[in-house]
């Protein structure tokens, strides 16, 4: 058989690294704006249109590169960062494989500009698809600029395959925020389709994250600080009190590099763990220094993914080091919104004084006396017996008080939930029996025997057919709020709301105001309760933050998924008749009755037939 192993040609060799490399435009963003630290520049822009898909931009004013280096910075394992394998375990820099632009030359039209400090003539070639279309002597000022246009030109798969524009704008906003907060004395400009999204000042950590994710952030910080032989951790974690439904605000920074931890972020959960409420997320922008020689950063081509050689120690440093600010800067003690009323002193008690405990002491009490002083009670003893007269008074007020906190003890108070169903009580059908089991499910009988309903994925049903109906025909009751809200976001939680925000219109939300940091909110649906506005606002944004669906009708189902999931009745509350019978007459009245709006079975019948099996 004749040989049939050849070498791939450079330029399908770098498509496939690029691969690997580019998976997005934000991936372009990344390794051009490592790129410019890299070469020291202590200014950097980035100018990007529709979502990077037609230009990525990316100006710096570090050290420029030489005519001939230029041309070789597009070859494949060209780099001037290391020199050999030893070097790996001695890193300063952000990228080290020589990949990055072989392999954007390789799926993209680019152009580069570049001069260094000596040269009095820049450098500006044209590339597309690996092959240099032209390479010129032109004035230019000393840095280098990079121009990437229309990404994957010549692979329409991937091209096909990226999201719509805001979803890429996103995931580059994601990591222009990465790598600014990296590098918070560097100054970062960000224009998006013209207009700018960004002027962040060179400034330290601190004015950074409030400059990137608001003024109100500033409040929200406490600093973490701590110094050893294994890892220099320093940066701010969010009090408690401000922990979110959406996940967005975990930064974890090695050696000034963004990485992603799952462990380590464990350790942190465990730090928080009982200061926040269940299912949000505590804050964090911290900094971890090791020394470069005891982390792996060639894991992963994109090297977000890292190797610390003693992650257990880190863990249990970084824990500790989190719980030791929270309890340092008194964030811990005002945050008891789960107090345990049973160890509140009863509330008839707060007011008395203080008996102060009298110790009379006998000086003339013998030991070794041979009285029997247990059964006398006259003073002859040398035994005072303690009197005793008059004990049950300790307990006065614990027993004739009604609102003693010592009630608690016994009752587990009921909140029976019917208020969500009141307006419409003469609509029930009486002649539906229910019961409601383990606050959790409705059973109610139909001809063939009975049907088990949960009542939050009914409940959810309901809710996500009448959103989408109020949605379509444009209908929707909203109650005007006597004072209006202002709610406060951080500059991309803004711009998903103003993506969402005509379609909130449909739901009843009235928006008043919206600026860069913060919304003012003058109406809300009728079933929103007003102190639960914020929470909703975050579910919605961390919701769509995942995704923002293209179409308008994927977005308003998306939205009234989430409605209907936080306004609907949850297992565990308890229902009173008539809003069991309610529920149920609702939910066989929807269009589609056996699936709730994330596809989990609503109920299940259990027949005549199946009970008289049982007895069998
Ligand atoms: P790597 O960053 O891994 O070395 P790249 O493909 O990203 O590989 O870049 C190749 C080389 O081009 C770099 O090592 C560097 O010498 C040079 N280079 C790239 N971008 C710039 C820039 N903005 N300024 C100066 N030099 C640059
Ligand atoms: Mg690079």
């Amino acid at each position: 058989m004749a040989d049939i192993i050849r070498l791939l040609p450079d330029h399908v060799a770098n498509q496939i690294a690029a691969g690997e490399v580019v998976q997005r435009p934000s991936s372009v963003v990344k390794e051009l704006m490592e790129n410019a630290i890299d070469a020291g520049a202590t200014e950097i822009q980035l100018i990007i249109k529709d979502g990077g898909k037609t230009l990525i931009q990316v100006v710096d004013n570090g050290k420029g590169m030489s005519g001939t280096d230029a041309r070789l910075s597009f070859e494949r394992h060209a780099t001037s960062k290391i020199q050999k394998a030893e070097d790996l375990f001695n890193l300063n820099t952000k990228g080290f494989r020589g990949e990055a632009l072989a392999s954007i030359a390789a799926i993209a039209h680019v152009e580069m500009l570049t001069k260094t400090e000596e040269d009095d003539i820049g450098t500006k070639i044209k590339i597309e698809g690996s092959k240099i279309v032209t390479q010129e002597v032109v004035v230019a000022p000393k840095g280098t600029s990079m121009m990437v246009k229309n990404l994957f030109f010549n692979i329409p798969a991937r091209r096909n395959f990226l999201k719509s524009d805001q979803v890429e704008y996103r995931h580059i906003a994601d990591e222009f925020h990465r790598i600014a907060l990296a590098h918070p004395r560097v100054a970062f400009n960000f224009y998006n389709n013209g207009s700018d999204v960004f002027q962040l000042p060179g400034n330290d950590f601190r004015k950074r994250i409030v400059h990137i994710f608001g003024r109100k952030t500033d409040e929200k910080l406490v600093p973490v600080e701590e110094e050893t032989q294994v890892v220099k951790i320093s940066g701010y974690i969010q009090k408690p009190e401000f922990a979110k439904k959406s996940r967005g605000e975990q930064f974890f920074f090695a050696n000034n590099r963004f990485i992603k931890s799952p462990y380590l972020h464990h350790a942190i959960l465990g730090a928080f763990e009982g200061l926040i409420r269940p299912g949000t997320h505590p804050g964090y922008f911290l900094s971890l220094e090791v020394d470069p020689g005891t982390i792996d950063i060639n894991i992963h081509p994109t090297k977000t993914e890292v190797k610390f050689d003693d992650e257990h120690t880190l863990y249990a440093m970084l824990k500790s080091t989190v719980k030791h600010s929270l309890g340092q800067f008194n964030v811990v003690p005002a945050l008891d919104f789960e107090q345990d009323q049973n160890l509140d002193t009863p509330y008839s008690y707060k007011n008395k004084t203080v008996d102060i405990p009298q110790v009379v002491v006998d000086s003339s009490f013998n030991p070794f006396e041979t009285a029997q002083p247990v059964k006398s009670n006259t003073n002859g003893g040398n035994y005072k017996k303690p009197k005793v007269d008059g004990w049950e008074n300790l307990y006065v007020g614990l027993e004739t008080s009604a609102d003693s906190g010592a009630s608690h003890l016994e009752f587990e108070s009921e909140v029976v939930n019917s208020s969500i169903f009141d307006n419409e009580k003469e609509a029930v059908d009486h002649s539906t029996t229910t019961f409601q089991m383990r606050k959790k499910y409705i059973i109610t009988t139909i001809k063939s025997g009975m049907v088990v309903i949960n009542q939050s994925r009914a409940h959810q049903r309901v809710l996500y057919e009448n959103f989408l109906k109020n949605i379509t025909i444009k209908e929707a009751v909203s109650q005007q709020l006597l004072f209006p809200l202002t709610l406060s976001f951080s500059t991309s939680e803004i711009s998903i709301l103003r993506e969402i925000k005509e379609n909130l219109c449909t739901v009843g939300f009235v928006f008043g105001e919206i600026s860069d940091d913060g919304v003012e909110i003058s109406g809300v649906p009728v079933l929103v309760v007003e102190s639960e506005v914020q929470m909703i606002m975050e579910q919605l944004i961390s919701d769509f933050q995942q995704e923002v669906p293209g179409d308008s009708f994927s977005q308003s189902d998306m939205l009234a998924k989430t409605l209907a999931k936080t306004l609907s009745v949850k297992t565990g509350e308890t229902l009173d008749e008539f809003s069991q019978v309610k529920l149920v007459n609702d939910l066989f009245a929807c269009k589609e009755t056996t699936l709730s709006p994330f596809n989990k079975k609503v109920y299940i019948t259990v027949t005549e037939n199946d009970i008289e099996r049982k007895f069998i």
